[in-house]
């Protein structure tokens, strides 16, 4: 569920408030995003990753709320932390560099390729 939206970080960009699919946010007077409606939330943690500077926190734990604050999430460096275990955004470790079925794309197509130039047919052009 989630449960901050760091006021420090926001930027105000609106976007959780239209990517939520539940309508959980509002903007807020000051222009920042503001938690409205979180018994709503369904855990989806799309706001967590389209938020462009970590401002906000989804815990896993969809029916409970949690007691977490920002401090102690920053020292856990847990906030932003869905969207770069996704892989999704800026110097993140993990993501698709290091998904394997993308390496085998990467080889299937090289092999296809090399195929295609010794006169050959490449995977997926089979009849
Ligand atoms: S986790 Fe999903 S439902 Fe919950 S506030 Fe974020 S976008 Fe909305
Ligand atoms: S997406 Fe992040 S920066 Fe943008 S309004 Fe929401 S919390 Fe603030």
């Amino acid at each position: 569920m989630i449960e901050i939206v760091d006021s420090d970080r926001c930027i105000g960009c609106d976007i959780c408030v239209k990517v939520c699919p539940r309508d959980v946010f509002d903007s807020g007077d000051d222009g920042l995003a503001v938690i409205a409606r979180k018994s709503d939330c369904q855990t989806c943690f799309l706001c967590e990753l389209y938020c462009p500077v970590d401002a906000l926190y989804v815990s896993p734990h969809a029916e409970l709320d949690d007691e977490v604050d920002s401090e102690q999430l920053i020292a856990q460096n847990l906030l932003g932390s869905y969207t770069r275990n996704m892989g999704w955004s800026r110097g993140k470790m993990g993501g698709t560099d290091k998904d394997p079925t993308r390496q085998l794309r990467i080889l299937n197509r090289v092999g296809r390729e090399n195929t295609q130039e010794a006169g050959g047919q490449g995977i997926g052009n089979r009849q």
